[in-house]
């Protein structure tokens, strides 16, 4: 099912963004990212935005269209499969693409004074972080399901297994739903989860960012990356619904058929 918001880029008129100056509303932007990833699933990437006196422009000042939370996964670089260039995108990334108190400071940052209008969370096709996080929860049989990892000052471990313990409620959202006769695998399952609940965790966490997805000033988006095609399935994320949001509780929002 198409969104109201996606449907309005599908059909709009609008001038193409990528000779353009930066896209200054979310749905320019977001038109931006689609075409740019189309032209790159095609072998038809122009590269934009990536030539010298675009450098001397941006050296100046940025103001990127869009905030890319995502992971450090080496074969998704956002600039790359976006087809963007210079001073287009602010990304965060970090094995996993979760946020933390730091992550959410960058993207409010990117927000308030940079003017970005469009946050995209794009989780991707057997992420190594989501998929250790399944391997580590199914290990644990049901035991040390929190996300709290233990602290220990000389295992070379902790810190990814503080990594691995933030991703949890995602596998386990994705086990409870998908382990049985399910289409969908787990880590399949788990991957969009723990773009949904990203998203949410932000409102939940970030004042600033639920305010600003409440009064429109920023649109959320949810993706999920295809390694193998190059395709970015984007989902328009529903915005907060009052002061509190909840944590995702398991009903994948509609995706866009674009
Ligand atoms: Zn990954």
């Amino acid at each position: 099912m198409v969104s109201t918001f996606l449907a309005a880029v599908l059909f709009a008129d609008q001038p193409k963004p990528a000779a353009s100056p930066s896209p200054r509303t979310p749905l320019a932007a977001f038109r931006s990212l689609v075409e740019g990833n189309a032209r790159f699933v095609s072998n038809l990437a122009e590269g934009p935005h990536r030539d010298a006196e675009t450098r001397r422009v941006v050296a100046g000042g940025q103001t990127p269209h869009t905030i890319v939370v995502t992971c450090a996964d080496s074969r998704l670089s956002p600039e790359l499969i976006f087809d963007q260039g210079l001073g287009d995108l602010f990304v965060v990334r970090v094995a996993g693409n979760i946020v933390d108190t730091h992550a959410l400071a960058s993207m409010e940052y990117a927000a308030e004074h940079l003017g970005a209008r469009l946050v995209l969370v794009l989780g991707h096709e057997r992420c190594g972080a989501v998929a250790a996080a399944c391997d580590a929860y199914a290990k644990s049989s049901g035991h040390d399901h929190t996300t709290g990892a233990k602290h220990d000052a000389n295992d070379e471990h902790a810190n990814l297994s503080a990594l691995l313990h933030a991703i949890f409620p995602a596998v386990g959202e994705a086990t409870e739903l998908h382990s049985k006769n399910s289409a969908v695998s787990v880590l399949d399952g788990a991957i969009q989860a723990n773009v949904n609940r990203t998203i949410l965790t932000s409102y939940e966490k970030s004042p600033m960012l639920r305010r600003m997805a409440l009064t429109g000033d920023v649109q959320f988006l949810g993706g999920v990356y295809d390694l193998d095609s190059g395709h970015a399935d984007l989902w328009e994320a529903p915005a907060p619904k009052s002061g509190f949001v909840r944590v995702h509780e398991g009903t994948a929002p509609a995706k866009a058929d674009h």
